[in-house]
């Protein structure tokens, strides 16, 4: 794609970057047939191509974003699907990252939509804060539908409707600490506690450490770690979110420092793009840069790491096994045989539903920023899912799970729960 930037213009280096990656752009529009907006709007601006046109055309004029941007960028879910079939090698991600920064420098959002975001900003990535507000969501629902009817309000409304019915109990199983590694010492670890997913769902992080430590795997849970930054990357707040990255690096080296680290575990796919990514978010920062380079190099999916491990074979457990693939994970990280390889090595019948490069509407803050659009994805993805007739379903992101939660009766659960099953932990909950 040719481009008509000035000199001026490229000495930003963030506009010198997506110089370089509009330029790859040769508007083939294969990413058209992939991308879950457009298959679902059928408008040209909400696919890949038609933004990246837009993007091309508010960073040219140097102009502030305006409404007809924002709203088909908005609309992007960053599901990354337009990366993975792009013949090109468009880098879709940085792209729509400087976009996203762009927009929440230049454009003044309506008042009731600044409230909303400034709410999830402050209350998402702090996990007493998340877990007080999801408390106090659970007595306040009987007016979700009423504040869903008044415009200023329908935000609050959703966001009452995703709030789940029970808050489980702060977990004691993977507070701060170094877990022991039993049998044979093979590696040391440090794992992502994360912010949303250890309220939502506790037991993801006990059956890690429990299936590490089992294998051999010391595993340090850091005190003062915090969230990854994805939530409020994804929404243009940048000084948030490498705020969030330059303490986690902080953290982390300090540990590796001190005894050694082989990787650091993820197990929410959303925050391992995000920190596999923070050696390119922090790159202009001279204190930073190599710094967040070593942690991105560390930073590993937890099915990633485990299929190092080399597991061994369990004999067949008659269970059915529908593998969703997070975009985050396939899309953003390029994981895509292990999850399934370990399942079926553990003894698990593994489905792939029809679709699976297909977003389910999740996708960060989207089901509550997008209702409508994440909904009609949801759909979409449990039609498929439950066409494949599983007993369960397994995936490796907490937002996937919350939303699909929503949508089925058939128990979802995190693939590090069924590996921890079959290698000796308890049975899940809701098996
Ligand atoms: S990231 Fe996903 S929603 Fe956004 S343009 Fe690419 S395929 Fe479409
Ligand atoms: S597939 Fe790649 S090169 Fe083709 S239009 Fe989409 S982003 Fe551009």
């Amino acid at each position: 794609m040719q481009t008509n930037f000035s000199p001026e213009q490229l000495a930003d280096p963030h506009v010198a970057e997506s110089e370089k990656i509009l330029r790859k752009c040769v508007h083939c529009g294969f990413c058209t047939a992939t991308c879950p907006t457009y298959v679902l709007l059928g408008d040209e601006l909400d696919s890949p191509r038609g933004r990246i046109y837009l993007i091309k055309d508010m960073l040219e004029n140097g102009r502030a974003a305006d409404t007809e941007t924002v709203t088909h960028i908005d609309r992007c879910l960053s599901c990354l699907s337009c990366m993975t079939t792009c013949p090109s090698g468009v880098d879709y991600m940085h792209l729509v990252d400087h976009a996203r920064i762009h927009i929440e420098e230049t454009y003044k959002r309506p008042l009731k939509d600044r409230f909303a975001r400034a709410v999830i900003a402050a209350t998402l990535p702090y996990p007493s804060r998340f877990r007080l507000a999801l408390r106090a969501a659970r007595l306040a629902r009987p007016l979700a539908g009423l504040l869903k009817c008044i415009s200023s309000l329908k935000t609050f409304g959703v966001m009452l409707d995703l709030a789940p019915r029970a808050v489980p109990a702060a977990s004691d199983g993977a507070r701060p600490a170094v877990y022991a590694a039993k049998g044979t010492p093979r590696g040391r670890v440090a794992l992502l506690a994360g912010c949303a997913q250890p309220v939502l769902r506790p037991e993801i992080n006990e059956a890690t450490i429990r299936l590490l430590t089992g294998q051999g795997v010391e595993v340090v849970v850091s005190a003062g770690e915090g969230c990854c930054g994805a939530l409020v990357h994804h929404m243009g707040r940048e000084e948030q979110a490498l705020a969030s990255a330059r303490h986690n690096v902080d953290i982390w080296l300090k540990v590796a420092e001190e005894d050694g680290l082989d990787a650091i575990v993820i197990t929410a796919s959303g925050c391992g793009t995000t920190i596999k990514d923070y050696g390119h978010m922090l790159r202009l920062d001279p204190a930073y840069a190599e710094k967040a380079a070593k942690v991105s190099a560390l930073a590993k999916d937890v099915t990633e790491y485990l299929a190092g491990l080399d597991l061994p074979e369990r004999g067949a457990r008659g269970l059915t096994v529908a593998y969703h693939s997070a975009c985050s994970m396939q899309h953003g990280q390029k994981i895509t045989l292990a999850p399934k390889q370990l399942l079926k090595r553990a003894g698990f019948a593994v489905r792939e539903p029809a679709e699976g490069h297909l977003c389910c509407g999740s996708a960060g803050t989207y089901n509550i920023l997008q209702p409508e659009i994440s909904a009609k994805l949801k759909a979409r993805k449990v039609r498929n899912i439950e066409a494949t007739k599983p007993n369960v379903i397994a995936t490796g992101n907490i937002g996937c799970i919350t939303q699909i939660a929503s949508g089925t009766n058939i128990p979802i659960l995190h693939t590090v729960e069924l590996l921890d099953w079959a290698y000796g932990g308890p049975k899940p909950a809701g098996l």
